[in-house]
């Protein structure tokens, strides 16, 4: 295998800045070091921010067109080298080497996507209420912005921000997680040598994201923030940017009720609850988190789900089986915690045991008997651990499933297509699939409701956050 090649340094106004202390990574499968990353100092974000807002004027003035054709290069150089890309991804995140490269390629279609839509600002004209006005709208890019990013899909989650922030004529100062900053490093170098100007994109990782996190939110520099990650740090960056009133998009946990009514495919609603349940060994904001199944139909997809589950094999990431390790010591205190208070509240487990010791490797779980008393219901266990609760009817099915201050996602499963429209439309959540696993892609608003956040990411949607609206009232002589 070849070895890994990426930067260690923050990215800032088109150079690199080593700092004075740094920061080990960790391949989550042992916790060997595979990198010390500079750690961002107070002096390295302000000269970031600096940069971003010097940037600035020239990157606006700059016609949407030439952004778009520098964001197409981006893609392009992402999609020429997917492989060195998906294995330091996989190196420092720990998921399998083709889910990294389908990371890698959905990370690209942001830039693709938003490529497009850099030469799609559209504007309107109203109709005035008097003869000699005319009220005209346009759209302006809100200035510098701070995206913080998790470490689930390093890549993804990063250019599903950067993309629309650069098309809107935003520049941009970003904040990896500290588990997983070298892809993001890598993506800067990407940018740089395909020419997007310095001071366009900065990149500072750091290893206290609170300290880093919140003096991006705190300036007044920066004008929006759009923050991925828990609900818990997007409460906190809420309340954070109320000091200086700055923008706030927020994609926050979710909690995903997976409904499998009892006319669906038994065998589609399995092969959707894989993906949904399992892509990223469980670790994705859109994760099944709760299987609500019709009584009818319990038994013949939990044992077929219960199969489907025992044959998947866990291995380090780079060997490329079904799953990989989970990210760190304290993702497997969490999911030891959950399956525990579920079995000691009565649920059942049919498939899988939690792992001797602090191994991360967690070979896959299948819970039955889960109620709304235990962890499993309420919290997102984020793991490969299937918590399966049947429900007498439809009507109970939706309202289990609404029993949650998340609203990121449901799915539903049923061949009636009376049932699809009224299901759907009475989930509470910002995206459904339906007879669906997977709902992420550029050209789809992502995002969630309740507690699941604020904003929408992607489609024709995604840059609407990174503008503000200007109308301009013009007053003209009614005749010569
Ligand atoms: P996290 O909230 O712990 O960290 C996310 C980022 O916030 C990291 O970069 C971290 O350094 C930074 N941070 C931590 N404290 C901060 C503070 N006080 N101020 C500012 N920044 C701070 O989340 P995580 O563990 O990295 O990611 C997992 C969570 O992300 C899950 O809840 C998952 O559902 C969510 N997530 C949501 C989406 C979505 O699109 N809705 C996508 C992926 C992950």
């Amino acid at each position: 295998m070849t070895s890994l090649s990426f930067p260690s340094d923050a990215y800032v106004d088109g150079r690199w800045l080593e700092s004075k202390t740094r920061f080990s990574v960790r391949d989550p499968w042992d916790g060997a070091e595979i990198a010390k990353v500079s750690d961002a100092d107070d002096a390295t974000v302000d000269a970031a921010i600096d940069a971003a807002v010097r940037a600035f004027p020239t990157w606006r003035a700059t016609p949407g067109g030439e952004r778009g054709k520098l964001l197409a290069k981006l893609a392009a150089a992402m999609e020429a080298e997917v492989d060195r890309l998906a294995r330091v991804c996989t190196a420092e995140n720990g998921k399998p080497l083709k889910e990294s490269i389908a990371e890698v390629h959905y990370a690209a279609s942001f830039f693709a996507w938003f490529a497009g839509e850099a030469q799609r600002s559209y504007g309107e004209t109203i109709p005035a209420t008097r003869a000699d006005q005319r009220l005209v709208v346009i759209r302006e890019p809100v200035g510098p912005c701070a995206m913080i990013t998790p470490w689930n899909f390093p890549y993804a989650m990063l250019t599903r921000k950067l993309g629309a922030a650069l098309a809107a004529g935003c520049t941009t100062v970003s904040k990896p997680a500290e588990q997983t900053p070298l892809s993001a490093l890598v993506l800067a170098k990407l940018a740089h040598d395909v020419g997007i100007p310095k001071g366009v994109i900065n990149i500072v990782p750091a290893s206290d994201g609170a300290r880093v996190g919140g003096r991006l939110v705190a300036s007044r520099a920066i004008r929006k923030v759009s923050f991925t990650g828990s609900t818990e740090v997007g409460r906190a960056i809420l309340e954070g940017a109320a000091g200086t009133i700055k923008r706030v998009s927020l994609e926050l946990g979710g909690n995903a009720p997976f409904v499998v009514l009892g006319d669906a495919d038994v065998d589609a609603a399995v092969a959707g609850a894989m993906i949904a349940k399992f892509r990223n060994t469980g670790q994705s904001c859109v994760a099944a988190n709760r299987f609500v199944v019709e009584h009818s139909i319990a038994q013949a997809f939990t044992d077929k789900l219960a199969a489907a589950v025992r044959k998947l094999v866990v291995a380090r990431g780079s060997d490329d089986k079904d799953l990989g390790p989970v990210i760190d010591d304290a993702a497997v205190a969490k999911i030891r915690r959950i399956v525990t208070d579920a079995t000691a509240k009565g649920a059942k487990l049919i498939v899988g045991s939690l792992p001797e010791g602090s191994s991360r490797a967690i070979a896959p779980i299948v819970l039955t008997g889960i109620t709304r008393d235990m962890a499993a219901w309420h919290e997102e266990i984020f793991g490969p651990v299937v918590a399966l609760a049947t429900a007498r009817d439809e009507t109970q099915a939706v309202e289990m499933a609404n029993d949650t201050d998340a609203g990121l996602v449901a799915y539903l499963y049923t061949r009636d297509g009376q049932r699809q429209a009224r299901v759907a439309e009475a989930l509470e959540a910002g995206m459904i699939g339906i007879n669906e696993g997977l709902v992420s892609t550029a050209q789809a608003p992502f995002g969630g409701i309740k507690q699941s956040g604020l904003g929408r990411e992607g489609s024709r949607h995604g840059t609407d956050d990174y503008t503000n609206l200007k109308y301009m009232a013009i007053h003209h002589a009614a005749t010569p």
